[in-house]
């Protein structure tokens, strides 16, 4: 065991170190002899040795270089050194994480690293909080204590009796929501399309003034960070014009409610902590492993009531915080443990470093690639910048060179109609001169496009 799992560390510190200068994206080559990991299954036991050789020889080059520093795609954050390691620790542990009694270690620090999350993120002391696999899960959670809250204010207990006969409850999302928030909706009988439709402006902002008159029960979804621009909606308008009539508001804050770590930025999440429920990523911009999402609610008792269970041969009786009762999981990895090591590694002040970082980085990308002539589509507010390079054909294949010169990889969108480039800046690894690298690229690329 001993020589394996040091011989695991040697290789995947080889492959941490060639990050920074091997091709951002695998060659075609490389996915090609991923064959080789195509055999008959064993009729019996194998080397050990030689599995893990083969997975770093022909898998370790089929990766794309997501940790390394030049991966702009999505919004993917790295793995901050220290939780790869708090990573490793807890995979030795192999804790069950849903019950507090069998394992105490992994529950706890899920206790602390929800305290400190609170805290980092301004949101109120008293919050509920799950630990999941994203912040798809984590907006399904928001929005299964939301749905418990709404009805049983009308006397309807959605747990015991379904959505059968239920009470119509009323669901009101921005036209730009991710499909996380519709594809959560439709998973908990709310329907993906039976929606009311806030209309945005040009950067994907709710109109609140465009806001239907509620009442009866109702979920109203907000953003926090849009995915392609960055804008987040005018959540304290929504909360002051909705909550009085009785509304519950969620919000998807999957990367920009880390705003609140950051002074500088901090202008943009005021008034977020009036809303209900708050779904986020720590896999994006809190930089651990995947995977890693997080969600708030501010009463405890409704996440509680959408997700406690219950049985003979759990021991759930405990003055301790089940991690299993406030999650769709039973059986869970121990997430909790790289947040706890994240947020104890950086403090507040590298924390807000890292936010404040990300978003500067991303400010010298949208300069540069102007003063390069191309033109960009969004206001820069947080870590997202769109790029046009003309028309959609010519925007597309130079983003098809820039992927395929490895140099940095950033994706595809199209934004109100128009094809762009989306540059999300979300990693610890990214430093400014490799911005500029990326940026040098991109306008070598766009020379030798046709
Ligand atoms: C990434 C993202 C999600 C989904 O998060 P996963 O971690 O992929 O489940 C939801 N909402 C927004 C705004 C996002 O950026």
């Amino acid at each position: 065991m001993k020589e394996l799992l040091n011989d695991a560390a040697a290789r995947s510190l080889r492959y941490l170190e060639s990050l920074s200068e091997r091709p951002v994206a695998p060659s075609p080559g490389a996915v090609t002899a991923l064959r080789a990991f195509d055999t008959p299954l064993s009729p019996g036991p194998t080397d050990d040795r030689e599995t893990l050789r083969l997975l770093d020889e022909v898998g370790s080059p089929a990766t794309t270089a997501m940790a390394g520093p030049r991966f702009f795609g999505f919004v993917i954050g790295g793995s901050l050194p220290v939780t790869l390691a708090a990573n490793w620790l807890a995979g030795a542990w192999d804790q069950n994480t849903g019950l507090f009694r069998p394992t105490p270690g992994t529950a706890y620090l899920e206790q602390v690293a929800l305290r400190w999350l609170l805290e980092v993120l301004r949101l109120p002391p008293g919050c509920g909080g799950a630990f999941v696999t994203g912040a798809t899960v984590a907006n399904l959670c928001g929005l299964a204590a939301a749905r418990h809250a709404v009805l049983a204010r009308v006397g309807w207990n959605v747990e015991a009796d379904g959505l059968f006969g239920a009470p119509p409850v009323t669901i009101v999302i921005g036209a730009e929501a991710h499909p996380s928030v519709t594809k959560s909706l439709g998973l908990l009988g709310l329907g993906r399309t039976r929606v009311v439709k806030v209309p945005v402006d040009g950067q994907g902002r709710m109109r609140s003034e465009c806001l239907p008159v509620i009442s009866g029960p109702t979920i109203v979804c907000v953003q926090a960070g849009n995915v392609n621009t960055g804008a987040f909606d005018p959540i304290a308008e929504v909360c002051a014009s909705v909550q009085p009539s009785g509304a519950w508001v969620h919000v998807d804050g999957a990367f920009g409610l880390w705003a609140a770590a950051a002074p500088t930025l901090a202008h943009l999440v005021n008034g977020i902590s009036s809303a209900d429920s708050w779904a986020t990523d720590a896999h994006k911009w809190l930089n651990v492993p995947y995977d890693s999402g997080l969600a708030f609610v501010r009463d405890p008792h409704a996440l509680q009531a959408a997700m406690a269970i219950t049985a003979e041969y759990l021991p759930t009786q405990s003055d301790q915080r089940n991690p299993g009762d406030f999650t769709p999981e039973l059986s869970r990895r121990a997430r909790g443990v790289e947040v706890w090591a994240a947020l104890r590694s950086l403090g507040r002040s590298g924390l807000a470093d890292l936010i404040g970082r990300n978003c500067a980085q991303a400010r010298r990308f949208a300069e540069k690639l102007s003063a390069a002539g191309f033109e960009i589509l969004n206001d820069v507010v947080l870590n997202q910048v769109l790029v046009s390079f003309g028309d959609a054909d010519r925007t597309k294949r130079v983003i098809e060179a820039i992927q395929a010169d490895g140099t940095c990889w950033a994706g595809i969108t199209v934004w109100q109609g128009r094809t762009a480039m989306r540059i999300s800046v979300s990693s610890w690894a990214t430093t400014d001169a490799d911005v500029d690298r990326s940026v040098a690229a991109m306008v070598r690329l766009n020379h030798a496009t046709a």
